[in-house]
């Protein structure tokens, strides 16, 4: 109960009450991380078809690292697209929709790919290998996804599964166009070879990558002060572990490098991209509370900027937290520039969130950098220089 309580505590910790009542509460359709509406996705849940899932799923078939070809002839067979006998039936190319290798049942995706006996012959050699339900209850697509997501046993079980799928298709070809070549006799040897030397292949693909980008030119990257007349307010979010504290902090600073203030805050437990659109918005208040005419915002998140920049993108679960930061920045009487940065020339802010993590609540400014940061600020301070960052007061203390 105990725990519970400070779960829920550190939760409402992280809402803020709005401060006027200019913003009020916007409609948010379920059905689509977007928070729009659209018919398409109002039909998939009528059909009881999990939109969100879906979109996920296409993601993580795209991700999985294997030939393209196999990985658009899943995509295929998932659309149903394959032209198996029944498929052959419906388009009238065939009056036969029956397997005509097993002769017992429909050839259809399903069939092809899982349940006909020459199928099930090959999935049972592999222990990773999920056969599902059989027939009445099949459902190719709950079977495909949960294949596709399983690395228990074997962590490149999604490849190898792609692989079998794409010679089980291959194959039947190959009996049905006579092209009997194709087709190896020792069959569950031939896939264990030919997934080996795949899976070679793309590690020694991942590895050549890896050597190309080691090779290529370091550049140091470190923080710049912004022309004359701006201000910068780089800004952060950070947490201790996941879930665990959550924290933001964000920083001011002239043209001449020269500190103006920073802040730090506990965020309770929040997301990531709550915290780091907080934080903007802070050091917006920030700064046109010290009348500040030229602020330049610099984060290491280009999704933030995306979404700052661009007023057609829509983020329905922060949707308040943006509109008040873009009303913010279109405010008449100063100018307001947002832009990514590299996460080593925003190491300052990083480091404020990081202390924000550690506070249980509230809110800190300081004027002056405190010396727990000075690590820190030595890494990124580039072409600015110590004395530029630092008053005399922390000079001392080096
Ligand atoms: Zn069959």
């Amino acid at each position: 109960m105990g725990n519970e309580f400070y779960a829920i505590s550190k939760w409402i910790a992280s809402f803020e009450l709005a401060s006027d009542n200019k913003f009020r509460d916007l409609p948010f359709w379920r059905g689509l991380s977007s928070g729009r509406f659209t018919l398409k996705s109002a039909l998939l849940i009528i059909r009881n078809e999990d939109v969100l899932d879906k979109e996920a799923h296409w993601l993580q078939l795209w991700r999985i690292k294997a030939p393209q070809k196999m990985k658009v002839f899943a995509w295929l067979a998932l659309q149903d697209s394959l032209m198996t006998n029944l498929n052959r039936t419906r388009r009238g190319f065939t009056d036969n929709p029956f397997c005509a290798i097993c002769v017992t049942d429909y050839e259809d995706v399903d069939h092809v790919l899982r349940t006909c006996p020459r199928a099930t012959a090959i999935w049972r050699h592999f222990a990773s290998a999920k056969l599902g339900q059989p027939r009445p209850n099949a459902d190719f697509s709950r079977w495909f996804w949960q294949n596709l997501s399983d690395t228990k046993h074997e962590e490149s079980w999604p490849t190898m599964f792609l692989i079998i799928l794409w010679y089980l298709w291959k194959w039947r070809n190959g009996v049905y166009f006579a092209r009997y070549a194709l087709i190896p006799s020792d069959k569950i040897g031939f896939l264990r070879a030919k997934c080996k030397e795949i899976l070679q292949a793309l590690c020694h693909e991942a590895q050549q990558d890896r050597s190309s980008e080691s090779a290529r030119q370091e550049t140091l990257i470190h923080w710049d002060p912004p022309p004359t007349g701006w201000m910068v307010l780089n800004t952060d979010s950070a947490s201790k572990g996941n879930p665990g504290a959550v924290g933001s902090g964000g920083v001011l600073r002239g043209d001449k490098g020269e500190w103006i203030c920073d802040f730090r805050k506990s965020m309770g437990n929040c997301s990531a991209m709550k915290s780091e659109i907080k934080a903007i918005l802070r050091g917006l208040w920030i700064a046109k509370d010290k009348d500040i005419k030229r602020v330049w915002v610099q984060v290491d998140s280009s999704t933030l900027v995306g979404l700052l920049k661009d007023d057609s993108t829509y983020c329905a679960e922060h949707a308040s937290i943006i509109r008040q930061c873009r009303d913010l920045i279109h405010q008449e009487g100063w100018e307001v520039r947002i832009s990514h940065c590299y996460r080593e020339a925003n190491k300052v802010a990083d480091a404020l969130a990081n202390m924000g993590c550690n506070f249980t609540s509230g809110v800190a400014i300081y004027d002056f950098p405190l010396p727990e940061i000075r690590e820190d600020l030595l890494i990124v301070l580039g072409s600015v220089g110590l004395e530029g960052c630092l008053n005399n007061k922390i000079l001392l203390g080096l």
